[in-house]
């Protein structure tokens, strides 16, 4: 499993979203402490964000390990952005080790992250993607029918892969959709601002956790919490 995050609100260095806080996505690329499989998130890592004068969203991604990119280091302090998306790789067994296999993928439009597995065979057909991953042609899906079909593309792969987990998280610069289907999601609404996150970065109480199966929307207006479904019984 990966651990992912997003942030909408008042623009903040990249630095101090995912590398400064005690339980920073940095940190949680070799420690994370919610997660539920898989130890640690080495097979790459990517941050996408919208930044100022530029039409539709810019990515940074790597195949390596997080900690090993000091160049990255070096800039995100000066990168700032009001609208990220940013995760860490553990990759499923099976799937290709490189950075087009990285989250966030992109239409150039929209940033979606993939949490989870899928078998890829049970997906419907959708136009080309970025990579082989299972995570990139369930994006690939989302990006054709659209972000606003995010909880019914999950339901709908989630019936025809009952083993299925995925939790996605998207962004398309003014709103942040994410679901929770098979692991963890936190939420932080602040002042300046919300974010989304497989788990918490710091030990702030005002953290909580989403309830599995759900649909949550952030606009700068607030946070919306949807059931997807009822839980069946295991
Ligand atoms: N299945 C995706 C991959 O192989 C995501 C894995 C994950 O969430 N750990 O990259």
């Amino acid at each position: 499993m990966c651990r992912h995050l997003a942030w909408l609100g008042r623009p903040r260095s990249l630095a101090d979203l995912v590398l400064e806080p005690p339980s920073s996505l940095l940190v949680q690329s070799w420690a994370p402490r919610r997660q539920r499989h898989g130890t640690i998130n080495a097979d790459g890592w990517g941050v996408g964000f919208w930044a100022p004068g530029h039409d539709g969203p810019v990515r940074w991604r790597s195949s390596r390990p997080m900690w090993g990119d000091p160049s990255f280091a070096s800039v995100a302090p000066v990168l700032r952005s009001g609208c990220v998306v940013a995760a860490v790789r553990s990759a499923t067994v099976g799937m290709p080790l490189e950075e087009s296999a990285v989250a966030p993928f992109t239409d150039g439009r929209v940033l979606l992250s993939h949490n989870g597995r899928v078998a890829r065979a049970a997906l419907p057909p959708a136009r080309t993607a970025e990579s082989t991953v299972d995570s990139a042609l369930l994006a690939a899906l989302v990006f054709d029918r659209g972000l606003d079909t995010l909880g019914d593309v999950v339901r709908e792969v989630g019936a025809r892969d009952p083993a299925a987990r995925l939790n996605l998280l998207a962004a398309d610069g003014t709103r942040l959709l994410a679901t929770t289907w098979g692991d963890t999601l936190s939420v932080l609404v602040t002042p300046d601002g919300t974010a989304l996150a497989s788990e918490p970065w710091d030990d702030d109480p005002a953290w909580s956790d989403v309830p599995d199966r759900h649909l949550v929307e952030v606009t700068p207006d607030g946070v919306s919490l949807t059931p997807l479904d009822r839980r069946e019984p295991v």
